[in-house]
């Protein structure tokens, strides 16, 4: 990684989570003069590589959907081949229950009616239910649910039967929006549910990455960076900005002042405010990611001594602590299980050794492991996603500020998605546009 620094004005990019690499990428693709700068001594942010007992995992477990399409777009830029990094898999969904377990897999036919069979199909609903979940299917999605609206009110005013909330609805909502169903936003859920069900059927395909995330995008990402004159700066934190009256002019960091035509901003939303802290004409936005909520995701990693063989790879629990567990065979390490807990819940008050026994004794019930794992880790990523509730939805900034020259980027930006990978990726296509666009502009002005 060169740390040097660049003889022109440039556009910088603060943090190289995928945001930052994707406004990076759509940038040195049309050859302008990019800086990075990262904090940490890697690329990824919050979907990065860590170590287990010597074998790379993630710092949490990720999987995405067939309708990222921003983010398979990027895998095009670069040249890496989808296949290289992803399993993609027809969707397949096992909710396993104390008494129930409801199974729904998607044939290969065109959606949505990819969706119906599979309904019709579903294993652990009653004809009732699948009658309910079919005949209020359009109501659910259409037309945009009251902004105010949660997801819990959601299922009861379009006539969700009991079980297919439970087992279904519930379990997805809290997956993909990293919220409690009685707080996540609807609008935000059906948005998922329509960019997942309603287009192509391979949209709703799952993602199970190959490998740890740090080498399904930022690894691969540096390598086309580097290759088309980016220069990548890690371990420098930005430790402010610099102006000439409204508008940018740098950036100055632990170890230099770098001058900045552009400046995008792809931290997280508590170091956006950190940094803008203080800047009359960003005060309004200030007070906005000031109020932001964050929820949790907490990944239990266990180590066996041989490989576990989970069926199907991907297992949801239901009406216990452990919401998601994985067979990281996916990621050629079968002898471990990435069990995951998403949002707030009684989990979050329990120690390390509690939450691993608890998560072992799941896995023994519901999955029937007899085995006893070897080794452990807990991460606990605190604010690992904003709470994805209607009102946050209004404090949501857009990529442009009220300062010339500084973006926004970043998943808790409007991009319409909840804090995925995609919606990462996304803003980091929205701030290079609107920057492309600019520049195009000043470009044909006579
Ligand atoms: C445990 C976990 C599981 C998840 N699971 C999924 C999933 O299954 N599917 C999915 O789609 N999404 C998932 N997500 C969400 C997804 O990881 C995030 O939405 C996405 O990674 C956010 O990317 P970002 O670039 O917006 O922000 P970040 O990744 O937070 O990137 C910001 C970067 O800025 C850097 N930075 C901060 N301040 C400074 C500074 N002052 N100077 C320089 N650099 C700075 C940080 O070090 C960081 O690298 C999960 C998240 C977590 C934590």
């Amino acid at each position: 990684m060169s740390p040097d620094i660049p003889s022109k004005k440039t556009i910088i990019i603060i943090g190289s989570g995928w945001a930052g690499i994707s406004a990076a990428i759509h940038l040195a693709r049309k050859h302008q003069a990019v800086t990075l700068i990262e904090a940490a001594d890697q690329l990824g942010g919050r979907a990065r590589m860590v170590m287990f007992g010597g074998l790379p995992v993630d710092n949490g477990q990720h999987i995405g959907l067939g309708a990222y399409h921003n983010l398979l777009e990027l895998f095009d830029i670069i040249g890496l081949r989808e296949s290289l990094v992803f399993h993609r898999l027809p969707l397949l969904l096992n909710v396993i229950g104390d008494k129930t377990s409801v199974s729904l897999k998607a044939p290969e036919i065109p959606a949505p009616f990819h969706l119906l069979v599979a309904c019709l199909r579903a294993e652990g609903l009653s004809s009732t239910d699948k009658a309910k979940t079919l005949f209020n299917w359009f109501r659910l999605i259409r037309p945009d649910a009251h902004h105010n609206m949660t997801v819990t009110e959601l299922l009861r005013c379009t006539n969700q039967s009991e079980r297919a909330s439970r087992f279904l609805w519930a379990p997805l909502c809290t997956a993909a929006l990293n919220t409690h169903p009685d707080k996540a936003s609807a609008r935000l859920f059906q948005r998922v549910l329509k960019d997942a069900f309603m287009r192509k059927r391979t949209d709703s395909d799952l993602l199970l990455p190959r490998h740890n995330m740090g080498h399904v995008l930022p690894q691969p990402a540096l390598t086309w960076l580097s290759q088309h004159n980016v220069s990548v700066i890690t371990q420098q934190r930005v430790t402010g900005l610099q102006f000439i009256r409204n508008k940018i002019c740098g950036v100055i960091t632990s170890h230099q002042t770098l001058p900045a035509d552009q400046v995008i901003v792809a931290t997280n939303a508590w170091s956006t405010a950190r940094l803008i802290t203080d800047i009359p004409d960003l005060k309004k936005l200030h007070e906005n990611l000031q109020q932001f909520k964050y929820e949790p995701i907490t990944t239990v990693f266990l180590k066996y001594t041989r490989a576990v063989m989970l069926k199907p790879t991907m297992q949801g629990y239901a009406g216990r602590l452990t919401q998601w567990v994985f067979d990281r065979k996916i990621t050629d390490h079968p002898e471990i299980i990435a069990a995951v807990i998403s949002a707030e819940g009684e989990h979050s008050n329990m120690s390390k050794d509690e939450l691993v026994r608890t998560v072992i004794n799941d896995i023994r019930t519901v999955s029937k492991l007899s085995d006893e794992p070897i080794d452990s880790l807990v991460i606990r990523e605190k604010r690992a996603t904003f709470s994805a509730t209607p009102e946050m939805e209004n404090l949501r900034p857009a990529n442009m500020t009220a300062v010339k020259g500084l973006m926004l980027a970043g998943d808790y930006t409007q991009t319409g998605y909840p804090a995925t990978l995609e919606g990462a990726v996304i803003s980091g296509k929205q701030a290079a546009n609107k920057i492309l666009r600019c520049h195009n502009s000043i470009r044909t002005v006579p």
